[in-house]
Parts: C-alpha cells; sequence; structure tokens
C-alpha cells in the first residue's frame, strides 16, 4: 500500500517519477483539490497573476505527415484544404496586434509549399508592421530554415513531443521517431528559439507513467513553454472510435506539471476547452497561465479541423469576454510579449 502523505510530497522541493505517479493518481476529491491549490500557489510565485493571450493565425491545413490522431493528416481525403496567402497571413497579424495582443503564432501541417524564404518574408513583414513577439508552429522542417526563420526575427517556435513514450509515438506516426523530434527540438533551443513541447494525453496505450515521463522530459529539455492537452477524437482518422481524453487527468496532469516545471508557460488549451465547456477558466485554475484566441479567418476556420467541435468565434468579441473572465478570477490580462520566464530575452 502506498504510504505517502499528499502534504509531505506537495511540500518536497524537487518531485521524482514516483511522487509524480502518486500526483497523477490522486482519485479523493480532497486531495486533488490540496493538489490544484499547490499548483495555483507555484503559478502565482513563479509566473504572477498574469495571463498571457497569444493571438493564432492556422495558415495552412496541408500536411506531408500522418499523425494517426490528427484530422489535417495527409490521408485524410475529406478534408478540404486551404492556404491563406502572405498577405492575408500578414493582414491577420495586424488585427492580432489591434486587439492589444503581443503574440502572433503562426501555425500550419508540415507544409512546405510555404519555402524557407516565403516564410522569412512573412516573418520579417509582421516585424516591420507589428510590436509582437513571434512563434512559429509548423511542425519539422529543415535546420537551415530555422536558422533563417531565427534570425529573420521569429521569437519561439512550438514542437511538442507528443508522447516520451518511444513505442506509441513510432505507432502514431508512419514515418517519425521520437529520437528525431528530440534532435530538433534541441536544435531549436541551441540557435535561441523559445522553445514549446509537451504531449497529448489520452493516446490509446498511454500509461500514467508515460505522462510522468511527459513532464519529466520537458524539464529535461528546459522547456520555455509546455503544452499538456487531452485527445480529441476526429471522426475523419482512424482514432475516430478513441473516447478523448478523462477531463480530471489533464486537469491533474497540468496540475504537477505546473508544480513540477514551475517557471515555464502553460496554456489553457483550445483542445480543454473542447473537451469541457468551462475548460479554458478550468485550465486557469490548475497553472495555466497563457490562452491562445483563434484569429484564423472565417473562410478557412472550420478548415482547421483537428478533431472534431473546435471551438469557433468571433476573435475580438472573445478577447472582450476573456478579459472579464480573466478580471473576474482575480487575474489580470498580460501587457507585455510574456517572453520565456527563464532568461531575458
Ligand atoms: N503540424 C504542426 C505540428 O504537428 O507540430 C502544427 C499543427 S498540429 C495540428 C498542432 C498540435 O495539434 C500537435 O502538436 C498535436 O499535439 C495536436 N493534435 C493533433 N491532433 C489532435 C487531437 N486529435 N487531439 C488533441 N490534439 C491534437
Ligand atoms: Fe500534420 Fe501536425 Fe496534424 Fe501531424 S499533428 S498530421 S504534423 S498537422
Amino acid at each position: 500500500a502506498d504510504k505517502k502523505n499528499l502534504s509531505d510530497v506537495l511540500n518536497k522541493p524537487k518531485l521524482n517519477k514516483d511522487d509524480i505517479i502518486y500526483l497523477l493518481n490522486l482519485t479523493d476529491e480532497k486531495d486533488i483539490s490540496e493538489l490544484i491549490r499547490k499548483a495555483d500557489s507555484v503559478r502565482k510565485e513563479y509566473c504572477g497573476d498574469e495571463v498571457h493571450l497569444r493571438g493564432i493565425i492556422e495558415f495552412s491545413n496541408y500536411c506531408e505527415q500522418d499523425c494517426l490522431y490528427c484530422g489535417l493528416r495527409k490521408s485524410n481525403h475529406q478534408l478540404e484544404r486551404y492556404r491563406i496567402s502572405p498577405d492575408e497571413i500578414i493582414e491577420t497579424a495586424r488585427k492580432i496586434s489591434s486587439a492589444g495582443i503581443k503574440t502572433v503564432v503562426l501555425q500550419s501541417g508540415e507544409d512546405f509549399y510555404y519555402k524557407k524564404e516565403v516564410v522569412t518574408n512573412i516573418i520579417r513583414n509582421i516585424k516591420a508592421a507589428c510590436d509582437v513577439a513571434i512563434t512559429l508552429s509548423l511542425g519539422e522542417r529543415n535546420f537551415d530554415e530555422y536558422y533563417e526563420w531565427k534570425s529573420a526575427g521569429a521569437d519561439r517556435y512550438l514542437l511538442k513531443h507528443e508522447t516520451a513514450n518511444e513505442k506509441l509515438y513510432s505507432a502514431l506516426h508512419s514515418h517519425q521517431k521520437l529520437e528525431e523530434r528530440l534532435t530538433h527540438l534541441k536544435y531549436l533551443k541551441s540557435i535561441g528559439f523559445q522553445a514549446g513541447s509537451g504531449n497529448i494525453i489520452g493516446l490509446p496505450g498511454q500509461t500514467i507513467e508515460d505522462i510522468a515521463d511527459d513532464i519529466l522530459l520537458c524539464k529535461e529539455f528546459d522547456c520555455d513553454m509546455c503544452s499538456f492537452s487531452p485527445f480529441i477524437p476526429s471522426p475523419e482518422t482512424p482514432m475516430k472510435s478513441i473516447p478523448p481524453a478523462d477531463l480530471k487527468l489533464t486537469l491533474k496532469t497540468m496540475a504537477v506539471a505546473r508544480i513540477v516545471l514551475k517557471n515555464v508557460h502553460i496554456p489553457a488549451t483550445t483542445a480543454l476547452s473542447t473537451l469541457s465547456p468551462e475548460g479554458r477558466k478550468l485550465g486557469l485554475t490548475v497553472g495555466a497561465n497563457v490562452i491562445m484566441p483563434n484569429f484564423t479567418p472565417d473562410e478557412y476556420k472550420d478548415k482547421y479541423r483537428i478533431y472534431a467541435n473546435k471551438k469557433t468565434y468571433d476573435p475580438v468579441k472573445y478577447v472582450e469576454d476573456l478579459k472579464q473572465m480573466i478580471h473576474s478570477m482575480g487575474r489580470k490580462i498580460g501587457t507585455d510579449k510574456g517572453h520565456s520566464l527563464k532568461k531575458n530575452y
């Protein structure tokens, strides 16, 4: 029988894998509340009360990869594909900036149609037009591309490791290996990108131990941003019959991640708000300090179908509602770029 005492574990300066597994396995409501209170206090101590908004543009749903879980996978022939022109991407970035948001996230499938120079020009133009940080989330690209985009002014790169379980990773990705992905992450960090990683919770065959490894991998890689998001099935993928992730496990994972990782940015994800109508608010109470409102223009939004029932909304109105919610929670909106908490960027 487990003889651990919850308060003792929560007050340890450094949690080991056993401690993390113990916390992820908590079932008693009072224990879970204590875990969440601790996560919230660590968030307050290391990140303050600011919630950073990042405006995201999903500029292409073409993808060369075939990740089993994702609706954008190459083999999904039911999906109508789109590409947004560089001019429209830059115009959308201006809208994000006008809404008072100081980070623009450019996200797409792995779409090499946007060549190195095309992305470089988009970065330069956005930087010239708006006072914003730029986060790229374009999947695995070439090292010389990463290098040039960093030099052109991009600040951050999101490339989730998805799962730290090598076998599971290979089963979900027909042509990719976990090791490769981690090499990319290391390279991104080495050239000065603020790097984001993270997992998907609720993958078939994934164990609590795997999730503990996901948190520890983010620690080992000294990630600046870490996203722990629930799996939501897409009816257009082979994983259509896999149930969505458990809400409680997702929230516990975020809370434990906050306690272990401390000075990192953790988003309350869109997937979490798809899993539960209160998702974003719940996320902010269990350690999250980032929200990424979606500014993808309306005509494309429905086609960026990673999974079913993704929330769509008018971003400007949504940001107003978010501000109210955030203030009502005694928190505030971040007014600067919300760079990494780890170095002086
Ligand atoms: N193609 C880029 C990449 O994979 O890094 C960026 C876009 S991809 C859609 C962004 C993230 O979506 C992935 O890192 C993955 O974790 C997440 N994702 C894909 N399918 C999902 C699903 N069914 N449920 C939850 N998250 C999913
Ligand atoms: Fe493509 Fe990214 Fe989806 Fe994988 S997760 S299929 S790389 S868009």
